[in-house]
């Protein structure tokens, strides 16, 4: 394999190397690339820093408000979606009792 010093900087993947979004070759290639670029090293540091960066300002921290909201609209959501299912096991109960008695 060429692990010459000319590949390129990961930086920009490293949000998804986080997040493990990355496929295992990926992965692989910029934990080797990390292991001897300072840059990109630092890069990373970073990156993990930023979450506990962004909590003590304290602004970006989810508060209690922002979960219900977000859970009433989850329920919201599913409850339209289990309307509309039980209005077709309605329509296809119908069919099939329709079809019993004929
Ligand atoms: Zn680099």
């Amino acid at each position: 394999m060429n692990k010459k010093n000319n590949t390129k900087h990961v930086e920009k993947e490293l949000t998804l190397f986080l997040e493990g979004e990355l496929s295992d070759a990926e992965h692989q290639h910029i934990q080797s690339h990390l292991a001897s670029c300072e840059r990109c090293g630092q890069a990373l540091r970073e990156l993990e820093r930023l979450p506990r960066v962004l909590q003590a300002f304290g602004e970006i921290e989810p508060s209690e408000t922002m979960f219900d909201e977000i859970e009433a609209q989850i329920a919201q959501r599913s409850q339209r979606r289990f309307a509309r299912r039980k209005l077709a096991w309605k329509i296809g109960l119908q069919f099939v009792s329709v079809v019993l008695i004929v």
